[in-house]
This record gives structure tokens, sequence and C-alpha cells, in this order.
């Protein structure tokens, strides 16, 4: 017998969570500044400073961290493993609810 290939799926998609376990939470933000020495390039106001964040809520409060440039790599990533997170855990939910649906129609 062929197995339900949304069974398969779906488990496909659990195994493939662990490698997503260095995820981090919020989004990766890039804010532009001026540092304020009078001699920096970014005095112009034009060719500014990077300073990358992420952005996320704290207990229900809104929290920005800092990103070490040497960090910024790594960390979006880890970011965008987050994401990713999400969407196998919805891909996996509308699995469950359309079998959920199937089952309660067929008792
Ligand atoms: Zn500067």
């Amino acid at each position: 017998m062929p197995g339900d290939p949304e069974l398969e799926s779906r488990g496909r998609l659990i195994r493939s969570l662990g490698s997503l376990r260095e995820m981090l939470p919020g989004s990766f933000v890039e804010r532009k500044r001026v540092c304020g020495r009078p001699n920096c390039h970014c005095a112009d106001g034009k060719n500014l400073h990077s300073q990358f964040q992420i952005s996320l809520l704290v207990e229900g409060k809104p929290k920005t961290f800092n990103v070490p440039a040497k960090l910024v790599e790594q960390v979006r990533q880890k970011v965008e493993m987050r994401r990713r997170f999400d969407a196998a855990a919805a891909t996996i939910c509308g699995i469950n609810l359309r079998r959920f649906l199937k089952e309660k129609e067929n008792q």
C-alpha cells in the first residue's frame, strides 16, 4: 500500500525542524545613523553607518537589540530560520486540519 503523500510530507517537515534549532525571534532590521564625529564620512548625512538590530516583543513590549557587525550574517540566518519554522508549522497544521475534518466527516 503506497504511503499517504501528506503524511510523508508532514514527516519530512518535522524532521527538517531540527536544523532550525538555532532560530532567533523577531525581525532583522537595518538602521542608518550618524555617529556625530564631525570628520566622519557620515557627517554629510548621506553615507550613514548601518546598525543592524533584531526587533521583537519581549513580554508584550517592543525591544530592539543591536547586532555586532561580525555576527550580522549569522543572526540574519537565524532570524530567517524562525520564518521557515513558522512556515513549516503552518503547513503541518494545514495537513492536520484537513485530516481532522476528513475524520470528523467519516464518524
Ligand atoms: Zn560616522
